[in-house]
């Protein structure tokens, strides 16, 4: 029977403890980040004025990014047209210096919503950035019940904060 490409998913085992990790935890681990401010402790790669992108610490995939509103709401309704707007510039930001430094051959961009929906931190609503390459959903997850990310979040992190939209168009010209 031929295999039915579209069914492949990325699977991380390391998500279910990712999900006992933050069920520890006391009120919401964005916020909780953001107000620490240790960005590089905490991998947020950038702040605007309404929103921050942070590294995700358990990927999906290399370069896993989450764009979310500064603001503690679980729904776009709940946020304002100028908080809306920013989160679009920030996720096409974050999608540039993915592609200028990672060069993947494509992206899944996203949000799950609710238990159901695959939400881990369900308050605080996020946009998941996911780098893909061909071939990415390959065998090993699934024999080796472990998934090869090439690059370290430091290394990622590093990559992502030197490349502002500012470089990367004085490289261009
Ligand atoms: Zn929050």
């Amino acid at each position: 029977m031929k295999k039915n490409r579209s069914m492949e998913r990325l699977w991380a085992p390391w998500r279910a403890r990712y999900i006992q990790h933050i069920g520890r935890i006391k009120g919401c681990v964005f916020c909780k980040r953001l107000g620490e401010r240790r960005d590089a402790k905490n991998f947020i790669v950038t702040r605007t004025r309404y929103s921050f992108a942070v590294l995700n610490i358990f990927p999906y995939n290399n370069g896993h990014v989450m764009v979310m509103p500064k603001r503690h709401t679980n729904s776009f309704r709940g946020m304002t047209q100028a908080e809306k707007c920013d989160l679009l510039d920030l996720i096409d930001d974050m999608k540039g210096r993915l592609s200028y430094t990672l060069r993947p051959d494509g992206f899944n961009i996203g949000i799950n919503l609710g238990a159901a929906g695959g939400a881990g931190v369900r308050g605080h609503i996020h946009v998941h950035i996911v780098p893909r390459w061909v071939g990415d959903t390959n065998f090993m997850p699934v024999l080796a019940g472990t998934k090869v990310v090439s690059e370290s979040l430091e290394s990622v992190y590093r990559r992502l904060t030197q490349c502002s939209t500012d470089k990367r168009s004085k490289k261009r010209k």
